[in-house]
């Protein structure tokens, strides 16, 4: 929002929500604050964010963010490796999200939300992974389901995963099971500068990490070492 607002960025390659489908995470380019904040929120699905990207420079934006999880702030390095130099040049920073898995919407929403919880997916207001399935309803009810009845619906693309944090990303960002806080790791120069702008102008409440919190980090370690372990199992 703070680069939008400054003109840092004309847009932000980010994941929304559907008009057709509820819960269908959905790649979106939003060019003002409005349009981000509509897309906040976790959907569980796969978004393929980096058409929203692509929507941008088909628009001509000189100037954009990229939001999205580990495997696509790889995609977002390779395509600056190449380079492709529409896309690199165009790319002002990267925000990650952490990522332990994704589920299908078929699985997911369909079956589990849908079929096992009994919850229209156009009344969910907002869903939490915590150790288990905690979905918040319009009307402000909570239903609960443990979390090993999303496991036969999660993506195969955790086979091959081996990024939890988005390590390749300028800011990685994650809820770690932090209540209302989000662990922002400034990973780059760029990502640093942009986020203590922000912090300076106001846009974002911060605190650092503290001797309590190590118990958050202990998790960000242990969350890393188990994706890259998952893979090797599976890839060998
Ligand atoms: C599939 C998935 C799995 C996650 N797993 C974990 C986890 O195991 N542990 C953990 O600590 N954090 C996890 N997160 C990150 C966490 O849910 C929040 O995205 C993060 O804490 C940032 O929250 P926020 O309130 O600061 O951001 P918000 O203001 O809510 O912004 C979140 C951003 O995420 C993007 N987004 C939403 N859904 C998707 C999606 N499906 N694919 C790509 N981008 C999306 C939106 O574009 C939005 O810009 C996961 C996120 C996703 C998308
Ligand atoms: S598990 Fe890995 S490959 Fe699948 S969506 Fe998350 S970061 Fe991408």
């Amino acid at each position: 929002v703070y680069a939008i607002e400054n003109g840092i960025i004309e847009g932000a390659a980010v994941s929304g929500v559907s008009d057709k489908e509820h819960l269908r995470a959905t790649p979106r380019l939003a060019t003002n604050t409005d349009e981000l904040l509509e897309c906040a929120g976790t959907r569980y699905t796969y978004s393929p964010t980096i058409l929203a990207f692509e929507e941008g420079i088909l628009q001509r934006k000189k100037r954009l963010a990229f939001v999205g999880t580990p495997c696509q702030i790889e995609v977002i390095r390779r395509i600056q490796a190449v380079p492709l130099k529409r896309y690199s040049e165009a790319l002002q920073v990267t925000i990650g999200v952490f990522c332990s898995e994704c589920f299908t919407y078929e699985g997911f929403v369909t079956k589990l939300i849908q079929g096992k919880m009994g919850v229209n997916p156009s009344q969910v207001k907002k869903i939490n992974i915590k150790g288990k399935i905690l979905l918040t309803t319009k009307s402000e009810e909570v239903k609960i389901a443990p979390l090993k009845e999303a496991k036969e619906y999660v993506r195969k693309c955790l086979y091959s995963c081996t990024d939890f944090s988005a390590e390749l990303a300028d800011v990685s960002v994650g809820g770690l099971g932090l209540d209302g806080w989000t662990l922002t790791v400034l990973r780059t120069e760029k990502g640093e500068e942009l986020f203590r702008k922000a912090e300076r102008a106001g846009m974002i409440k911060t605190r650092p990490i503290k001797k309590e919190d190590k118990s958050i980090l202990e998790m960000l370690l242990r969350s890393s070492k188990k994706k890259r372990e998952n893979a090797a199992r599976f890839v060998g």
